[in-house]
């Protein structure tokens, strides 16, 4: 779009998450979605790399014949099955839909790095599988031959049609249903739901101290996840209140149709990481888990809870008190966060 040159300033209240195009998408003042702004700060603040983490001890662990169980390889094989694919999934929607479509300057400042962290995700699964010299073809390929990974992703990916094709514009009623809609499966289903059977997985070695750097890298990326997540209900939250009339009851309905349905996706997820149960954790208990966690979400958005389901693992809110964590551990030795404190969820 050419730029109109002018005196006139920018009028706020013409910004919108989408439809904004009316207003600057270019200049970052005067800001009307701060919580983008905000959550970009404490992005910053919590910047981590991969590389930081010594995978030494995991490597140990790995090697030896006694310290893991086969049902506890196949599991951390699974989950990075799921996981060395999954961020460069969530990674291509952030710019491919949400970047394109999203009008808002400070939104769109988010994403930018949002998309990085997603990077860095996928750069610390490399390195947990290079580090335990695990075979690449099969752990990345797992997202095309393990079903119930398979059956995830392509889920999700499915909400890619239509949106990806550089013809697509939101501004009618109809599309931009079709772009709250992937809102939802990406930033509630993707990030919300679909991370969390595995974030539990590497919290259950943690607690047992074993592949203890894996699992430290895996609660940075919970952390940025969480951040990705409570960014995305801010996007479907702004967009209800501006656009009001997008939130049909109809709209409403199929939304908690999709989570349901990404809850069972993941429960199948979860019979196939360990399907005789590890660390006291089976499949019906990360089946309660998921739904508590679905219901969650739901009602983050303001839709009712579908299940009730009671939360079986209520040690994963202390896996995400990093500075706690910290002590334990101390295999860090740079320390970015200089403050904020960060809403988990
Ligand atoms: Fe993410």
């Amino acid at each position: 779009m050419p730029i109109k040159k002018t005196t006139e300033k920018v009028d706020i209240n013409k910004r919108r998450i989408i439809n904004g195009e009316d207003a600057d998408v270019i200049q970052l003042y005067p800001m009307k979605h701060v919580f983008a702004w905000d959550a970009y700060n404490a992005a910053n603040a919590n910047h981590w790399l991969p590389t930081e983490i010594g995978m030494q001890k995991d490597v140990e662990q790995w090697k030896a014949k006694d310290v893991l169980s086969d049902d506890e390889r196949h599991a951390l094989k699974t989950v990075l099955g799921f996981f060395t694919t999954a961020d460069s999934i969530a990674a291509n929607n952030v710019v491919m839909a949400f970047y394109r479509h999203i009008t808002s300057p400070e939104c769109r400042l988010y994403l930018l790095r949002q998309a990085y962290e997603e990077a860095i995700h996928t750069h610390s699964y490399q390195y947990i599988v290079e580090s335990l010299r695990l075979d690449e073809s099969e752990i990345f390929n797992m997202y095309r031959e393990v079903d119930s990974i398979y059956n995830k992703d392509a889920f999700v990916l499915s909400f890619n049609e239509g949106i990806f094709d550089p013809l697509f514009k939101t501004g009618t009623f109809e599309n931009d249903q079709k772009f709250l809609e992937n809102i939802i499966v990406f930033s509630l289903i993707m990030e919300g739901i679909f991370f969390y059977s595995s974030f539990a997985v590497m919290f259950g070695f943690q607690r047992q101290n074993k592949m203890v750097g894996a699992a430290e890298q895996i609660q940075y990326i919970m952390r940025d996840e969480s951040m990705h997540l409570n960014f995305g209900i801010d996007l479907i939250n702004t967009i209800k209140q501006e656009q009001p009339e997008l939130w049909t009851k109809t709209f409403q309905e199929r939304a908690i149709e999709l989570v349901k349905k990404a809850a069972q996706l993941e429960y199948r997820f979860a019979q196939t990481a360990f399907p005789t149960g590890i660390f006291g954790m089976n499949a019906e208990s990360f089946r309660q888990y998921i739904e508590h966690i679905a219901d969650r979400r739901l009602t983050r958005i303001g839709l009712p809870p579908q299940f009730n389901s009671n939360n079986p693992f209520p040690w994963m809110s202390e896996a995400i008190d990093l500075s706690k964590e910290k002590n334990f551990f101390e295999t860090r030795v740079t320390e970015y966060k200089t403050g904020g404190v960060l809403d988990w969820n």
